[in-house]
Order: C-alpha cells, then structure tokens, then sequence
C-alpha cells in the first residue's frame, strides 16, 4: 500500500463539473489501495476576486484579516471535493489549516510552514477515508489565519508530503506536465519528462508559472520528487527529480520569460567599497526584489555606473527612494527603460558543455534583438530585451538549443 499526496490546483477544481471528474480521480486512485491524502486549490479565480474586494475597501487592507479573507478560497473547493467523494460512496472528510493544525509562522500573507500535526489524519487515512486539506493557509501559534503566499497550496503539497512521509507528490494542473516554453507564444513546447529540481527553481523563478518557487525550493532542500501531470489526461507528465537521477543529452532543459520589466541606471557614482550597499540596502528595506545587477566602472577609475532590474510595478516607487537617497548615495544622475523582458536559457546541460553562451548571444543576433543585460548562474543564461521581441527571442533559442 502507497500513501499519496495528490494535489489539485485551481482550474482543476474551476467548476462543480470539473470538481467531480476530480473525485473520480480521487476515487480510482483510493480503489487501487492507496492512502490518500488530498490538497485543494480554491476554484480559479476565487483568490484573485476575493483580493479585489479587500482593494475595495483599503489598498492598504491589513494582512491579517487578508488571510482570514483570502484562505476562504479553499475552505469551499474542499468541502465541495470531500462531498462529492462522499457522494461517490467514498468515506472522505475535509480539513481547514487550523483544524490539522499547520503550524506557520506569523509573516501574514508570506508564511513558512513549521509544524504539522499528523495523528488524526493518518488514523482516518488508515481506516480507509480520503482526507481533503484546504491548501494555501496555516495558523500561527497565537491562533490566526495565515496563508503562504500566492500559488501556496503547491507549497502545502510539499510540505504534507514531507510531513506525513508519503511516497508520492503529485501537482494535478491543467497541462501536460512542465513545458520547455510557455505554449501560449510558442505552439512548438513540449513536455519535460524529467528536470532537476534546480532547473525546475531556476524555471519557475524566472516565470514559468506551473509551480510556485518556494514550493520548489521546499521540495529540493527535503528532496521530496514530484510529479506535475494533467487533470484532463492519464498520461504521465514531468518528474521533477535529484539532478543524479537524470541523463543529460541536451544543453538546455527549458526557455522561461517574464515580461514587465523595467531597468534603472545610476551613472556617476563614486567607485569605493560601500557604494553598492548604499543602493540596495533602501531599496530591499522597501521589499523591492532586484533581479540583475551590473556595475562598470568608468574610463578614469574614479567613478561607476550601477545597473539593475526590477519589476515594472515597483519601477516609481524605487526611483523615489533612489531619489531620497541621493545625498547619501552621491551619483550624477539616473537613467530608466520599462517595457523590458527577460528571457532565460535553463539547462544543467550546460555545465558540461562550453559554448552556450555565444551561441544563445548570435542566435538572438541574427534576429536583430538587442541584448540590454546578461546574467549567469551555472545553469542558466538571462538577457533583458525589449518586451515586444520576447515572442522572437523565445522561439529562436527554441529552435537553436534543439527544442522543437
Ligand atoms: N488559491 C491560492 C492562489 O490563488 C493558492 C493556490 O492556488 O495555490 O494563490
Ligand atoms: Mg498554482
């Protein structure tokens, strides 16, 4: 017998139609003798609706009652799944975060997961019941809601499995598996059948969306493999596994982009240890993530220009700050593009096989797109451009890179 831990995001549970092709799932995989232990997603589009209201009311709505607001999301797709498995002749019973518990900590909003408690649910698993747990929320030891961040119920997933030591993580979404590119700008993706937890990190954080990051993160740091597969087929979709586990033949594993954005250029600032820290330390204070960081020092030695990207949203926000700042940081003046994206070539290929580089550099040459800034790790390549060449640039290094 198996213990499963069977995941299903929000199209999946979108409607009551699709939330009892869901519990036939649930209910062929029970018959075959597993336990089954069940994570929900709030029906699609519940989360983002219920987000709208509370912009209604305050655009600074207090991340606490957000929680409380934003977690009801999947106390109604569980209770819906629970009952038609019910219906189907199936013992089931639902859970919230806090009856289990799910112990978080209390960064609303954002929480990390720390404790789970098993006994109950293990009992009424063994005695033969599906449990359904409402992913994406928790409680903190003071007794609020939390929840885990956008996409979190992925990250629920990891974590029971982790919890309950289940055999198996499985992300029930609406494609195939994990693509090598988004196949809503190139009809010619196809399904990764295994990708190293690290390339599938590095996939996700750089926009391809099939997974939240943190959940990837969770799932490579306990080493708990997952398997992303279809609602609306049987076929097996992607493994995402230790990096050991998998046989290269390609450099390059997948093509991830994000749009929107926006770069900021600080020219003429004084080039003396320090500098750098006078920047960002305001900057990442206000929560603004940075993406690419370039510094180049200038022709007399004396001065440099400091370059870096941030999402398009925080784009007025940081050149105020920046401009607040002035005094203490001390530039010349500063330079800024929106409208930019980020294309990344992703691949432990890499590693091994040199050449990567200029080769992704001249295809994208040939085609005339321009590159705006670089940046490597070991297992991939990003180039900002402009964001109307995002569509060109992706099915180009799809093509040289041997993905189509
Ligand atoms: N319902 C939450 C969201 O939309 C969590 C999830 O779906 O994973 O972000
Ligand atoms: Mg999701």
């Amino acid at each position: 017998m198996k213990r499963l831990v069977l995941k299903f995001g929000g199209t999946s549970v979108g409607t009551t139609d699709r939330i009892k092709k869901v519990a036939n799932i649930v209910k062929n995989r029970h018959q075959e003798g597993n336990e089954i232990i069940v994570i929900v997603s709030a029906m699609a589009g519940t989360t983002n609706d219920l987000k709208e209201k509370s912009n209604l009311i305050s655009k600074n709505f207090e991340s606490k009652e957000l929680d409380v607001l934003l977690s009801s999301g999947e106390q109604v797709s569980s209770s819906l799944l629970s009952g038609a498995l019910i219906d189907k002749g199936v013992k089931s019973r639902s859970w919230l975060g806090w009856q289990i518990p799910i112990v978080t900590d209390n960064n609303h909003t954002a929480s990390q997961i720390i404790q789970i408690k098993t006994d109950e649910i293990l009992k009424f698993i063994s005695d033969g019941g599906v449990a359904v747990i409402a992913g994406f929320q928790g409680i903190t030891k003071n007794g609020r809601i939390t929840t885990l961040g956008r996409g979190g119920s992925d990250l629920s997933a990891v974590a029971i499995a982790k919890f309950f030591e289940t055999d198996s993580c499985e992300i029930y979404t609406d494609v195939e598996g994990v693509l090598t590119t988004d196949p809503n700008i190139h009809e010619k993706a196809k399904k990764i059948e295994k990708i190293s937890y690290e390339e599938m990190l590095e996939m996700s954080s750089l926009g391809a969306k099939v997974m939240q990051p943190g959940a990837v993160q969770a799932s490579m740091i306990e080493d708990i493999p997952i398997h992303v597969r279809s609602t609306f087929s049987d076929k097996p979709g992607t493994k995402i596994i230790s990096e050991s586990e998998i046989d290269y033949k390609k450099t390059v594993t997948g093509i991830a982009y994000s749009k929107n954005n926006a770069k900021i250029s600080i020219v003429g600032v004084v080039d003396k240890p320090g500098v750098a820290a006078d920047v960002f330390e305001p900057i990442g204070k206000n929560n603004i993530n940075i993406d690419m960081v370039i510094q180049n020092t200038s022709l007399d030695g004396k001065t440099a220009n400091i370059t870096f990207t941030i999402k398009q949203e925080d784009l007025k926000k940081t050149l105020n700050i920046i401009e607040e700042n002035k005094q203490i940081i001390n530039y010349k003046k500063i330079t800024h593009n929106d409208k930019l994206a980020m294309v990344s070539i992703i691949g432990a290929g890499m590693i091994a096989s040199p050449g990567v580089t200029h080769k992704m550099f001249r295809s994208l040459a040939n085609e005339q797109i321009n590159i705006l800034a670089i940046s490597t790790s070991e297992i991939k390549i990003s180039v900002l451009i402009l964001e109307d060449m995002t569509k060109k640039a992706v099915k180009i290094l799809h093509k040289t890179f041997e993905l189509n």
